[in-house]
């Protein structure tokens, strides 16, 4: 049998299914009860947040054998009942040709919608009422505004019309103020989490109430996520489903590596910053997916310990600074880098003026000129198209080539985790370059001196960098010496 998603599964059948819009759903059963029904409603609200699913329930309902029964008994329907869902009405509800459902987000054509929206003039094949559940209203046309605001302002008998936005106010004034407006809330984590758990129950799966906590908190108040996300993790889950499978699954980072990173740089240790970053980057994960992530720990770090009277100072220090680098990295072609860079600078111990450390030496070697010939020519081939090998002019110190052996040096874990990364390519073009295969070591140092590109000021270093291109010159080193 062919697998049915969890959001197909998953679709309230009666009102009181309707998760988190428990508002709405006590309104819509009062109105039910008493005939007090609207020909037009207007649904708002952020996606996967019951809009649909309310209009089809109603539409249904305004159908249904019982519900009508009820109505003429004068007996109060409770929101379980409606619709009942076992009728003729209600059976044959989804094939009904009395129900139109469009999305006004697609491609259909103008002729098209006028078309459908037409057909409200003739009178139902078979249902009580028949009705327009149109999705995204506020894409639709002019001309189909104009149409339904028509349909609106003097309906044809026995119809009734449900239209879904996402954007309020992009709907014209004259239809917002013709239609009943229910207004969707997002849905708290702390309903979704419940929900999913359950959920799993009747699916013999055993999700970890952690798994389920970070499925409600990604899905933002979003049903329809909610279910997708976990619906993906079922895919690839056997019979449990973990946190650390939410997290493979969804391509996502760990809470734990963003712990790791935040208390490395709370505790001002650079070393165990650039190691957590460089474990950060391991996952695979885009520079600014892992920044996103870190801006949302840190703020569910606050939220938890808000009631404890702690000074976030040092935390909101942080997603400032974070939040400032994703600017920086739109569009940059060294979004890892930046990311890098901004964590090892917080990470930087506080402190007052101390003496720059005495430049380790860098052992002459008889072929540390063609070792570095290599290298810049490296870069300047590579970092054409790849800014973060280009970079590396500014970051790398070339220690020593013998043979074979080219060792590079660098200040820190975290360049040198960037290097690594991209390593592999370095050789392949070194071997080019060298005309036989060259292996590359890497040293870190935290006194190494700087590379001379990275010891000019910004004018001057561009206007280096600048007649390094003019001159083709390949080795920039030389005036270090
Ligand atoms: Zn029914």
């Amino acid at each position: 049998m062919a697998y049915e998603a969890l959001y197909t599964r998953g679709r309230p059948k009666i009102l009181s299914h309707l998760i988190g819009q428990e508002h709405i759903s006590n309104a819509l059963a009062r109105a039910i009860s008493s005939g007090r029904l609207s020909h037009a409603y207007l649904l708002v609200g952020t996606r996967g947040t019951g809009k649909t699913s309310t209009a089809r329930l109603l539409s249904k309902a305004m159908n249904c054998d019982r519900v009508h029964e009820a109505q003429l008994a004068g007996r109060t329907l409770e929101r379980k009942e409606i619709p009942c869902n076992k009728c003729d009405a209600c059976r044959n509800f989804d094939s009904s040709p009395d129900n139109v459902e469009f999305d006004a987000a697609s491609n259909r054509s103008v002729e098209d919608v006028t078309r459908l929206l037409s057909t409200a003039y003739l009178a139902p094949l078979r249902a009580r009422v028949k009705t327009f559940i149109i999705d995204e209203v506020h894409m639709l046309s002019f001309e189909a505004v104009n149409s339904i605001l028509k349909l609106i302002e003097e309906p044809p008998p026995n119809v009734a019309f449900f239209l879904a936005t996402t954007e309020v106010n992009k709907v014209p004034m004259t239809i917002r103020s013709r239609c009943q407006v229910l207004n969707f809330r997002l849905i708290p984590q702390q309903t979704i989490a419940p929900y999913l758990l359950k959920l799993a129950g009747r699916l013999n799966v055993t999700l970890h109430e952690d798994a389920a906590k970070k499925i409600a908190r990604l899905a933002e108040g979003s049903m329809r996520d909610a279910l997708t996300y976990l619906d993906q993790c079922y895919a690839m889950a056997d019979t449990e489903i973990t946190l650390e499978n939410v997290n493979e699954t969804l391509g996502l980072i760990s809470d734990e590596s963003l712990d790791e990173i935040i208390s490395a740089v709370t505790a001002k240790d650079r070393a165990a910053c650039g190691r957590a970053v460089t474990k950060a980057f391991q996952s695979g994960l885009a520079a600014n997916s892992i920044a996103e992530a870190l801006i949302t720990r840190l703020r569910d770090i606050e939220f938890e310990q808000l009631d404890d009277g702690k000074n976030f100072a040092e935390l909101d220090k942080i997603i400032d600074a974070v939040r400032q680098a994703t600017l920086e990295m739109n569009g940059s072609g060294i979004p890892d880098i930046i990311l890098e860079m901004t964590l090892m600078k917080l990470a930087a111990p506080v402190q007052t003026f101390t003496a720059p450390p005495m430049p380790a030496q860098v052992l002459p070697s008889e072929n540390l000129d063609a070792g570095r010939k290599i290298f810049y020519d490296v870069i300047k081939f590579l970092g054409e198209e790849d800014s973060t090998l280009n970079f590396m002019l500014e970051k790398a110190v070339v220690m020593s080539f013998t043979g074979d052996a080219l060792t590079l040096g660098f200040k820190g874990e975290g360049v040198a985790g960037v290097f690594k990364r991209h390593q592999q390519r370095f050789e392949q073009a070194a071997e080019k370059f060298a005309g036989r295969a060259i292996k590359v070591s890497v040293v870190v140092d935290k006194n190494l001196p700087p590379p001379v590109l990275n010891q000019m000021t910004e004018p001057a270093r561009s206007n280096l960098v600048g007649a390094m291109k003019v001159f083709n010159a390949s080795d920039v080193t030389k005036i270090n010496d």
